[in-house]
């Protein structure tokens, strides 16, 4: 028997107010996990009313009570590890073993960090002569979070505890193929203490329940990360209504081997940038740019342990890759694999893995490593988002410089060198929003997280969370 989930408003659970549903269910078995309520424009109106009604005393809370209620959150999500990694691993595919050693984890530490971040926060002083100035930071008033369904608690929990650390009330929407853990975390909210109607969820589709939240008048901000296309849509709605907008999009990231890396690290950096999460994470690193001389030693060595990676019954500690996180996402990355035979690659791995029930009918996909094309076919360019990496020689750091930025987006890159004076060079000319030096997806929380190009506008992260999520305001007082 599956459960159902509803909206969260108002410090309560509500179907959609015309009671209609959707199945969610879980990609590596299709067995349901729930239905999910399908919202639209008036549950969102409900949303809205319940969080302009919040908004404004919890925006006069002292900053101590929020940091408090952040950190309480933190442990409530702490204490529910287990039953939480299985309900992202079930909504999403992945093993539980990453869902409990970094989603999870990483939504404790995303409440724990905007704790302490609003605690130690400051704002600034500029004296004159004869006049004093200083900055006051206040809430927006009601916000929206639109999440993907790539990390779906760690992205909810990212804008959730920015936004509600800065005294906003919330109306939010997770994806409608992993609305799970959204729809636990607002219970745990409300649990921990949080007035009701401070954080409301509203589930649904993304042109329907999406669409209002980003149409909605009371609505003042949207923080939302997806596609690039969708963030056009989230940009075109919101530009004429004077709302701020953080987007947080896509990417086709170069992983840059150079001949003078240290060719092991290198190699488990370039499987683990390519594979973690099924390849279905924005900061994967898909293009895979090899120094001539070392390619073909590089490439074989990748391929071996390509081809080694376990898929299968997430709940196996020792498999490495789940599921995709549903069947039209694989026939879509499929498809992919198809246009790059036709572009003249070769394809390594990539087939569906045979494996016993449940997960026969499962979104199981082998990852695949293409060699042979040239870095400006559509394989080469366009985002997958899924285990797919093509691998291309370069002959110069001029050279794979101009690949690199020679795609439209421009979120992260991974450069791999012993040369730290080239480190700096190419970190200085990539064009992207984040650069990881010999390490991928190392992350300090304090520092900005964001793309250029078509990868998306705005930062997020430390102070960036809380400029976004508030809205600075110059006092001047002549002395
Ligand atoms: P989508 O853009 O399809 O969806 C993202 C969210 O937007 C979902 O909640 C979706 O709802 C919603 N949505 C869809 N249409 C609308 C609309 N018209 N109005 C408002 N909301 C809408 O992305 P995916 O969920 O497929 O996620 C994958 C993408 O996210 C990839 O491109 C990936 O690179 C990007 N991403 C970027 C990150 C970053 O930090 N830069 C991090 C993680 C992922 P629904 O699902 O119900 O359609």
């Amino acid at each position: 028997m599956s459960a159902r989930l509803h909206n969260w408003i108002g410090g309560r659970a509500s179907p959609a107010s015309d009671d209609r549903t959707f199945n969610n269910p879980n990609p590596a078995t299709g067995v349901r996990i729930a239905e999910v309520a399908r919202s639209g424009a008036s549950d969102v109106d409900a949303a809205a009313a319940a969080a302009v009604g919040a908004a404004a005393s919890w925006g006069r809370t002292s900053v101590a009570e929020r940091a408090d209620l952040l950190d309480a959150v933190a442990d409530a999500i702490e204490a529910r590890l287990d039953e939480l990694a299985a309900l992202e691993s079930a909504d999403t595919g992945k093993p539980v073993w990453l869902a409990r050693a970094v989603d999870i984890p990483r939504a404790v530490a995303n409440f724990r960090f905007f704790a302490g971040a609003i605690r130690h926060d400051e704002t600034g002083f500029h004296p004159m002569a004869d006049a004093i100035n200083y900055t006051l930071r206040k809430p927006i008033g009601v916000v929206g979070l639109i999440t993907p369904w790539n990390l779906p608690l760690y992205l909810m929990s990212w804008k959730a505890a920015p936004a509600l650390a800065m005294g906003n009330a919330v109306v939010a929407k997770a994806s409608e193929l992993t609305p799970m853990s959204a729809g636990a975390m607002a219970e745990l909210l409300t649990q921990a203490g949080l007035p009701d109607g401070v954080f409301n969820l509203v589930h649904g589709y993304g042109p329907e329940a999406g669409q209002a939240i980003l149409e909605h008048p009371d609505i003042k901000a949207i923080s939302f990360t997806g596609g690039t296309a969708t963030g056009r849509i989230v940009a075109a709605t919101a530009a004429p209504m004077f709302k701020k907008v953080s987007l947080e999009l896509g990417g086709k990231n170069a992983t840059v081997v150079f001949a003078d890396a240290d060719f092991d690290a290198a190699v488990d950096g370039v499987v683990r940038a390519g594979f973690s999460n099924q390849g279905q994470i924005c900061l994967c690193g898909s293009r895979l740019l090899i120094e001539r001389s070392i390619y073909d030693r590089f490439v074989a060595a990748v391929a071996e342990r390509v081809k080694a990676l376990k898929v299968g019954d997430p709940g196996d500690p020792d498999v490495n890759m789940g599921s995709l996180v549903s069947l039209a996402h694989r026939e879509k990355v499929e498809g992919y694999l198809k246009l790059a035979r036709q572009e003249g690659g070769t394809v390594i791995g990539g087939g569906r893995p045979a494996l016993p029930m449940p997960h026969d009918v499962g979104a199981f996909l082998r990852p695949a490593l293409i060699t042979g094309l040239a870095p400006t076919c559509r394989t080469a360019t366009e985002e997958i988002f899924g285990p797919v990496v093509t691998a291309h020689p370069f002959d110069t750091e001029a050279e794979a410089l101009q690949i690199a930025n020679g795609v439209r987006y421009g979120l992260s890159s991974s450069v791999w060198t012993s040369d730290l004076k080239r480190a700096h060079r190419f970190a200085a000319e990539v064009e992207v929003g984040i650069v990881w030096v010999n390490t991928w997806l190392k992350r300090d929380l304090r520092t900005p997280f964001g793309g250029v190009k078509a990868s998306g506008v705005g930062r997020e992260g430390g102070r960036w969370s809380l400029d976004f999520f508030s809205e600075t305001r110059n006092v001047c007082i002549q002395l």
